[in-house]
């Protein structure tokens, strides 16, 4: 396993976010851990080889900020790790259209312009790539009613993916979406049936797998069906 990967990892206050970072830092990766509120990634600070930044994904000005400082710290980026998002609940036809955006605005404009913004880093490295954390609630087979703007904003997430796989191609930067499973966090609830730590475990795995392929959904340590 190549240890001296330079990675970001977005929405790290707590959840999926936090346990990667950790999981990382203790792994001997340089992490950039960033979180909308600086305070709330003092914990991962700790570490000698984190950096932390604040970074709220809808903002293009704070994606380019955040680019900015972070090119004073590294001379580039391996991984970045679009873990960021937020889920709402209802049907299609119960959610307020600002709501539909706003799902979007985190889970589909976040990624799009964290990687706009990290682009000229990514193409310093020799094997970079771009983990997009999408949901098992997207798939095309599992796409139904309930948490309607959440899944179709993980659905454009998906499309983004692919397309981004293809475009990316020529700068050998490698594009995935992943599902980390259904885990104990704020989202994901207390009857999940498996700790933060298994989801942890499957992006270090993408982080580092060494035949990733690129344009595919990854789920449980394997390419599953869009
Ligand atoms: P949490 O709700 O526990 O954490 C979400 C994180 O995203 C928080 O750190 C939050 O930060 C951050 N975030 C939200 N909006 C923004 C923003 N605009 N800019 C920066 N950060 C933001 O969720 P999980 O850890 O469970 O989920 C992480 C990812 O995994 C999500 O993309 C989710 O969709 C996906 N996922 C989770 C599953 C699960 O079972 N838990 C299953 C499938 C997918 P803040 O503290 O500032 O709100």
């Amino acid at each position: 396993m190549i240890k001296n990967k330079v990675v970001v990892i977005t929405g790290c206050s707590r959840g999926i976010g936090s346990a990667t970072a950790e999981l990382l830092l203790n792994e001997g990766f340089t992490v950039i851990a960033t979180a909308r509120k600086l305070e709330s990634i003092q914990h991962l600070a700790i570490h000698k080889n984190c950096f932390v930044f604040a970074l709220d994904v809808t903002s293009a000005k704070s994606c380019s900020s955040f680019a900015y400082e972070v090119e004073k710290q590294v001379d580039r980026i391996d991984v970045v790790i679009n873990n960021a998002g937020v889920m709402h609940e209802g049907s299609l036809l119960e959610t307020a259209v600002t709501d539909l955006k706003a799902a979007h605005e985190t889970n589909f404009y976040g990624p799009l312009n964290v990687v706009k913004a990290t682009l000229t880093l990514l193409k310093k490295s020799d094997a970079a790539r771009i983990i997009n954390i999408s949901s098992q609630m997207s798939q095309l087979a599992n796409l139904q009613s309930n948490h309607a703007a959440y899944r179709l904003s993980k659905w454009s997430l998906n499309g983004l993916t692919i397309i981004l796989s293809k475009e990316l191609q020529q700068n050998d930067i490698l594009v995935v979406a992943a599902c980390p499973g259904w885990v104990k966090t704020d989202m994901g609830g207390q009857n999940a049936p498996s700790p933060v730590s298994e989801g942890a475990k499957k992006l270090l795995w993408l982080a580092t797998v060494p035949n990733l392929e690129t344009g595919k959904l990854y789920s449980d340590f394997k390419v599953s069906a869009w």
